[in-house]
């Protein structure tokens, strides 16, 4: 059976002190979590203290992107080798900030997520289509396009160590989550393009988070979708009883 993840995708937001409070205040119900996973994605400057709180927990640590190169002239980046120094083990590349505000497009992130993966990090993948997209009745076109470039040429081996977050851009940071349905659907329609390309066993292998206004009050009824294998979550990753509250009503709806 695949695998629930609750991911917290911190932004850039926090300071030192309150970005260790939030783990103090995670690590109080979450430290020993073995029934889903639990994962917070700190600003890049706060990973290794972040990295030192929650050493001896199961909460996983990652970073919200990386660059494709292993070293060099590449100002401002950081490279996979570099997370993995810090005590990263996963990073999340395409989020839609950074495809849609810095502009990256699919074939930068599938050399990036290559990248990652080569250098031993796991990867979670975003895809998910803007609003004019949906309305324009491409959703499932934008949705092929962004998984097939970003995943399709991976070896099997390597399709393993990543989850792909489904993030419809209309509900990132808005208050309007997309319905249980709608994300339902996303999801399994994500599936049947990896099925197609790497087996049944693959696909039904594959976490699929759902992001977008995931809180404590949704999360239940969005969890308790068959493809729905967790969530991506923002703005409420930044206050420990959401956050918890999400990670409680996704092991209750999971019924694990
Ligand atoms: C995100 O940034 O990945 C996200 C889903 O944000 P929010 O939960 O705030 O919508």
């Amino acid at each position: 059976m695949r695998r629930a993840f609750v991911a917290g995708n911190w932004k850039m937001n926090l300071n030192r002190v309150e970005a260790l409070a939030l783990v103090a205040g995670l690590k109080a119900e979450v430290a020993g979590e073995s029934r889903i996973d639990v994962g917070v994605f700190p600003p890049f400057v706060y990973i290794e203290a972040v990295a030192a709180a929650v050493k001896g927990t199961k909460i996983i640590l990652g970073a919200q992107d990386c660059w494709h190169e292993a070293k060099g002239a590449f100002t401002g980046e950081v490279s996979p080798g570099m997370l993995l120094d810090v005590g990263c083990t996963q990073v999340i590349l395409g989020h839609s900030e950074r495809r849609h505000v810095i502009g990256e497009p699919d074939e930068l992130i599938a050399k990036k997520t290559k990248a990652a993966l080569a250098a031993g990090l796991k990867v979670i993948l975003c895809v998910g289509e803007t609003l004019e997209e949906r309305k324009g009745g491409k959703t499932h076109d934008v949705l092929k396009t962004q998984t097939v470039k970003g995943l399709f040429d991976l070896a099997p081996a390597d399709l393993a160590k990543v989850v792909i977050a489904y993030e419809p851009v209309w509900a990132i940071g808005t208050g309007v989550n997309a319905t249980a349905a709608q994300a339902n659907e996303a999801h399994e329609f994500i599936r049947g393009l990896l099925a197609g390309k790497f087996g049944k066993a693959a696909s039904e292998a594959m976490t699929i988070q759902y992001g977008g206004s995931v809180k404590a009050e949704n999360a239940a009824e969005l969890m308790a979708e068959p493809h729905v294998d967790g969530a991506l979550v923002g703005g409420a990753s930044l206050k420990a009883d959401q956050f918890l509250g999400i990670v409680r009503n996704t092991i209750k709806a999971k019924g694990l």
